[in-house]
């Protein structure tokens, strides 16, 4: 197969991919492919990036309206570029996040090709490499990464109410409280998301209930650190999987207001009412569990156990932090807390919304190749598949803890690139007499 080379690449822009060959072809030029390609080209790797809609299009409309990042712009970033014009600390804001990646991309000539869609990869039956049916035509690969994102279809659990009365919506269609009705707003799930959207309806004056799960909150920031620079040196970045019994656990962190630790308590005194895991809804009403303090307990002891641990690190490593003792003081229990809201009649409630913040779930159905378990998860170690030619970049636990965020994405995508140029490299040994032949 023949490898298309870079100017060729930057003529398909605007024309139809009809039938082409290339060595290796990425899909999805969200965050980690635009990290995929850096490192490809890095290392000469002929590719091709196809993007059914904009470069970062989940940073740029498949978010909320005031949704910045959850980490300081110094963290959440490529080593390759900062960004411009915002202090290291700030957060930088949605569109600020999708900018930056187009501007990344654009510093080394990313070969991307946007508005084209990947509909099948299927592998070649009869001669190395893949055939990729795509909106535009024909492409013959020998090589795919799919960097199609950690979070492509929302979830809904199925314990959704079917009532007409009830505006429902999942958070990756919230953008701001004015496109809800008037009225009070149930928000089910307390990662990020939920937390942050909770907040923003009660501040625009909605009545809100924030239903909590069991979750992690780690300070914002303490001794003067954030908490991505904590979770950086005491390696917990890097862990290769989650800890037992943290599988279903989610992270409430929040970049909002210029960042501040996220405290439910502070939520409740604020007037959110806070209620456990949503259980049920049965003729407009609907259940909660009653786990709501034991929740909270949890979240306490993992933000506890964070200052501990940090304080330790301090001790060992003899450094000049401000001692921060204040940052162990709670706030009393609310007395949602203390006597929580088992059942609620929506109506009686007011509650004309309710907003899932209950995650994403992942679609591979255009890839049919065999790189998948019977359950339909992806067989990989690091991102590189069971099945031979095909890779994956940007997904949960991928290779450890921060394969989805913004710069522990770039490092997996470094691994994967550098498999797929020593596997040129194998491929393009020839012995003696072949050497021989070609002269
Ligand atoms: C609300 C929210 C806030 C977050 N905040 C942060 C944060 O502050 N810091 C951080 O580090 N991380 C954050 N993340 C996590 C992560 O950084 C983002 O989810 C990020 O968008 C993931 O990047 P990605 O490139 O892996 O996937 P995506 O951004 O989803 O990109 C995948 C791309 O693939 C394209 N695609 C999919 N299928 C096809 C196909 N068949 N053909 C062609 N193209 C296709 C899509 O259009 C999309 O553009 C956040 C996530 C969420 C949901």
């Amino acid at each position: 197969m023949t490898d298309l080379n870079q100017t060729a690449l930057n003529n398909l822009t605007g024309v139809a991919v009809e039938k082409t060959e290339i060595d290796t072809l990425v899909v999805g030029a969200g965050q980690a492919g635009v990290a995929m390609s850096e490192h490809l080209t890095k290392l000469g790797v002929p590719h091709l990036v196809l993007e059914r809609n904009r470069i970062a299009e989940a940073w740029r409309t498949g978010r909320w309206d005031s949704l910045v990042a959850n980490g300081p712009a110094w963290h959440d970033r490529f080593p390759g570029l900062e960004f411009e014009g915002l202090d290291p600390d700030a957060f930088a804001s949605k569109d600020q996040v999708a900018d930056y990646f187009e501007a990344y991309a654009r510093l080394f000539d990313a070969p991307i090709r946007t508005g084209v869609e990947v509909k099948s990869v299927v592998r070649n039956a009869d001669r190395p490499g893949f055939t990729i049916q795509t909106s535009e035509g024909v492409i013959e690969a020998n090589r795919v990464v799919s960097a199609t994102g950690p979070f492509q279809r929302p979830v809904i659990p199925a314990i959704a109410p079917k009532d007409e009365r009830i505006m429902q919506i999942h958070s990756a269609a919230y953008y701001n409280p004015q496109q809800l009705p008037e009225g009070a707003v149930l928000v089910v799930g307390a990662g990020s998301s939920g937390v942050q959207i909770a907040d923003e309806l009660n501040r625009a004056g909605r009545q809100v209930y924030l239903s909590v799960g069991p979750h992690d909150r780690p300070p914002r920031a303490y001794r003067n650190r954030d908490f991505c620079w904590w979770l950086g040196v005491l390696g917990e970045w890097d862990a290769p999987a989650s800890k037992p019994g943290k599988e279903h656990v989610t992270i409430a962190v929040s970049g909002a207001r210029g960042g501040h630790t996220v405290d439910f308590r502070a939520l409740a005194q604020q007037g959110i009412t806070l209620v456990g895991l949503t259980k049920a809804f049965n003729d407009g009403v609907v259940s909660f569990q009653q786990d709501l303090a034991d929740n909270l307990a949890r979240g306490d002891e993992n933000y506890l156990s964070l200052l501990d641990a940090a304080d330790a690190y301090v001790a060992r490593n003899g450094l000049d932090l401000p001692e921060e003792p204040e940052a162990r003081d709670f706030l009393p229990l609310p007395e949602c807390v203390r006597n929580p809201v088992l059942e609620l009649d929506l109506a009686g409630a007011g509650v004309t919304s309710i907003i899932w913040a209950t995650g994403y779930s992942v679609d591979f159905s255009w890839l049919k190749v065999n790189a998948f378990d019977a359950s339909g998860k992806p067989l990989h170690q690091r991102g590189v598949s069971c099945e031979p030619g095909v890779y994956f970049v940007g997904l949960p636990w991928l290779s450890r803890r921060g394969s989805t965020f913004i710069w522990g994405v770039w490092h997996d995508a470094k691994h994967i690139a550098d498999h797929i140029a020593t596997q040129r490299k194998y491929l393009a040994y020839r012995d003696a007499k072949q050497r021989q032949a070609a002269e």
